[in-house]
């Protein structure tokens, strides 16, 4: 199922061409994160990320997936994955994932996040906890990554993650094990597969300049999913919500660089005490 090919890195050169991509879809995500409000409509949210994305030079990359026609996949509630953006009006306490890609001179960036509609205050307690252990598994994935280490390490880290705040949370979490993480660069979806969730083997070992895009997807409840008529939007099949964050990120020798947040990780990796190593 998986590759056991040898990884290839990026130069340093690329990395910077790659922080570019990275960097737009980042901005493009929080410039949206400030336009998700009830009465909103998905399609509408795409609208404002495909003019974003051009007028800073990008090419939305989702629309280059056989297929596909929108800037972003915007999933509701038990949608998972790959929810089609349209008429549908977001509702307060609507549980939104955003997932969004850009190609920027040849080389892409690809990152999610998921949020309430409505904030905190038209939440379920549940779905905040949801949201935040989801996060957290992204980050303790990414972590987990270092040049010479074992790129299955994501999966066992995320697990950890969502294992712990299960414990402290007092809830049940699903890990999705249907979809993975990829590697990115000329292409957004590249190999290797990157497992989100523990598997057996170790995995490649993980080289200067490799560049993936860790995307943990966690449920209130089931771990099973299925695709609805639309031949795209993945959901629970017990109906439980679901929560998605991904960011692309490069391996470098000195530490990580996460491609695709505004601040190319630094927050995140100090505070888990993972080195931070931009480019820029
Ligand atoms: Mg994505
Ligand atoms: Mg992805």
């Amino acid at each position: 199922m998986f590759g056991r090919n040898r990884l290839t890195g990026r130069t340093d050169e690329q990395l910077r061409l790659m922080r570019e991509a990275g960097l737009l879809v980042g901005r493009t995500l929080e410039m949206l994160r400030g336009e998700v409000r009830e009465g909103v409509t998905t399609l509408q949210l795409d609208a404002l990320a495909e003019d974003f994305i051009r007028s800073h030079g990008g090419i939305p990359n989702f629309q280059l997936v056989p297929g596909y026609r929108h800037t972003l996949c915007t999933s509701v509630n038990e949608e998972v994955v790959h929810g089609i953006p349209g008429d549908r009006v977001l509702k307060a306490g609507d549980v939104l994932s955003v997932d969004c890609g850009a190609e920027v001179k040849g080389w892409n960036g690809d990152a999610a996040f998921t949020t309430v509609v409505g904030g905190a205050a038209a939440a379920r307690p549940e779905d905040l906890h949801l949201i935040d252990a989801t996060e957290a598994s992204l980050y303790a994935g990414i972590a987990a990554m270092r040049v010479g280490g074992r790129l299955y390490a994501v999966g066992d880290a995320v697990e950890a993650s969502i294992e712990a705040a299960a414990e402290r949370d007092g809830h049940t979490y699903g890990v999705i094990d249907e979809y993975v993480g990829h590697g990115i660069g000329p292409q957004m979806h590249m190999d290797p597969q990157i497992p989100n969730y523990a598997v057996r083997e170790s995995g490649p070992k993980l080289v200067d300049g490799f560049t993936g895009a860790i995307e943990p997807m966690v449920t209130l409840g089931t771990s099973d999913t299925r695709v609805l008529d639309d031949d795209w939007t993945v959901v629970t099949t017990d109906a439980s919500r679901a929560a998605h964050w991904e960011h692309s990120v490069a391996v470098r020798q000195d530490g990580l660089w996460i491609l695709t947040a505004v601040d190319g990780g630094k927050e995140a990796l100090e505070r888990l005490g993972a080195p931070y190593a931009p480019l820029d």
